[in-house]
């Protein structure tokens, strides 16, 4: 066994170490973090650099060398949770015994406020495009076998081209493949592929090169961001969720999740507003989900609608908002999660605080 811990100045003071079989060479990294799990932990590894960034609250604790022996391109990672250890499981390509791990590379064994570290992309080969409405399309890309990143609910990957060359940076929020794809087979979810909705905007910067790409071109992929908590759903009782337009991308995994695994939870309800019936994302999948789940009620609303709409007509406002967010019981818990373009935010934002929803009760999607 060979070993060459660094202790690590800093609140949390992560530190790593290594050691070796014949086949196999495993990194440990000591976080001394509890609620560790396998979003915290993004390993890439191209040639023969390995770089491992662990996303300690506000902080990245980064190991990156130059490894001193060639690997195998696949690794496997895991988690002890209650101790926050992360073991990463390199394979040798020769069984030779290894003198040191490698030589150190750009911020090596430090631990970094997050806002500093900088986004580190890898390319991610677009599989599949399908069209879902008239103007969005559900996109999947693969992550390479040399890298591990899932990204945690409510937060977003930035995508990055580069379009007659300068390198164009968009923000996207992951969705499932389709609304109701983790109740089905949760045990076989392959957090290989990342599934975007995303609208083309014919006279839009980036969309339209997103949808130029073919099956088989590469994007980059930068390390999750955003400020969702998963904690918020602890002991949730209501869950109210305002979308409007693409904005309904961050309350697929929320769905998904709270439907799933909160057993405290007695109503979910999304309004979803759009300009028109033909702009509504997934609108089938919705209603079957609302006839499948009794807990699940789903509101179209239309700002723009032809006169044979039935349903509900115009812009968020007091009105709509007062007679949808009754609660299921005088005091119960409850979370507002919004998000669409920025005025339809700040405006709802100004509406809830206005009906006496508190900070804590609201979480809102922005950059
Ligand atoms: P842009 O060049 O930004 O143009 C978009 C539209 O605005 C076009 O119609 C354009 O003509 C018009 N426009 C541009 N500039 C102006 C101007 N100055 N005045 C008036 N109109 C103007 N989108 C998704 O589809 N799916 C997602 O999952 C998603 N997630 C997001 C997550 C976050 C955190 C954020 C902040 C945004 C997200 N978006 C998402 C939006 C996405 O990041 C892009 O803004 C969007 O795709 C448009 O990019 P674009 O470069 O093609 O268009
Ligand atoms: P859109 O233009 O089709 O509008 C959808 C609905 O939003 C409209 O029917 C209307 O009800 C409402 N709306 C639009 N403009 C409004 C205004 N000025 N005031 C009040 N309500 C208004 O929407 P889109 O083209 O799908 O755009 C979706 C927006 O959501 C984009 O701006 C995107 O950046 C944003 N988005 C943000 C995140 C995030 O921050 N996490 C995620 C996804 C999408």
């Amino acid at each position: 066994q060979v070993s060459d811990t660094l202790a690590k100045e800093g609140p949390s003071s992560p530190s790593y170490d290594w050691f070796q079989t014949d086949s196999l060479v495993t990194i440990v990294i000591y976080t001394k973090q509890k609620d560790i799990n396998l979003d915290s932990i993004i390993v890439d590894h191209q040639d023969n650099s390995f770089r491992a960034e662990t996303i300690i609250k506000d902080y990245s604790y980064i190991i990156h060398v130059g490894l001193s022996h060639e690997v195998e391109e696949d690794f496997s990672v895991r988690v002890v949770e209650n101790v926050g250890k992360i073991d990463i499981v390199l394979k040798k390509k020769e069984t030779t015994s290894w003198k040191r791990l490698g030589h150190p590379l750009e911020n090596h064994n430090s631990l970094i406020p997050r806002r500093d570290t900088g986004l580190y992309y890898r390319k991610c080969q677009l599989i599949s495009k399908e069209g879902v409405t008239h103007d969005t399309k559900l996109f999947c890309l693969m992550l390479p076998p040399s890298a591990h990143l899932q990204v945690p609910i409510g937060q977003h990957v930035y995508l990055k081209l580069t379009i007659t060359g300068t390198e164009i940076v968009k923000p996207y929020t992951p969705v499932s493949d389709f609304l109701l794809s983790e109740f089905k087979e949760p045990v076989l979810l392959n957090n290989k592929y990342i599934y975007f909705l995303i609208k083309i905007y014919p006279d839009g910067l980036f969309t339209p090169e997103l949808d130029h790409l073919q099956i088989g071109d590469s994007v980059s992929v930068s390390i999750p961001e955003g400020n969702f908590k998963i904690s918020q759903f602890q002991e949730l009782e209501d869950l109210f969720l305002l979308a409007a337009g693409t904005g309904f991308t961050p309350m697929v995994k929320i769905l998904n999740y709270a439907l799933t695994n909160i057993p405290s939870l007695r109503k979910v309800k999304l309004m979803f507003f759009n300009k028109t019936e033909d702009d509504i994302i997934w609108r089938s999948q919705l209603e079957k989900l609302a006839f499948k789940d009794k807990r699940f009620d789903v509101e179209f609303v239309l700002s723009a609608p032809t006169s044979e709409w039935n349903g509900k007509r115009g812009h968020i406002s007091p009105a709509l908002l007062s007679e949808f967010l009754k609660r299921s019981l005088d005091k119960s818990k409850v979370l507002i999660c919004i998000c669409g373009p920025t005025p339809f935010t700040e405006q709802g934002i100004r509406l809830l605080h206005e009906l006496n929803f508190s900070k804590d009760e609201i979480h809102s999607f922005t950059a």
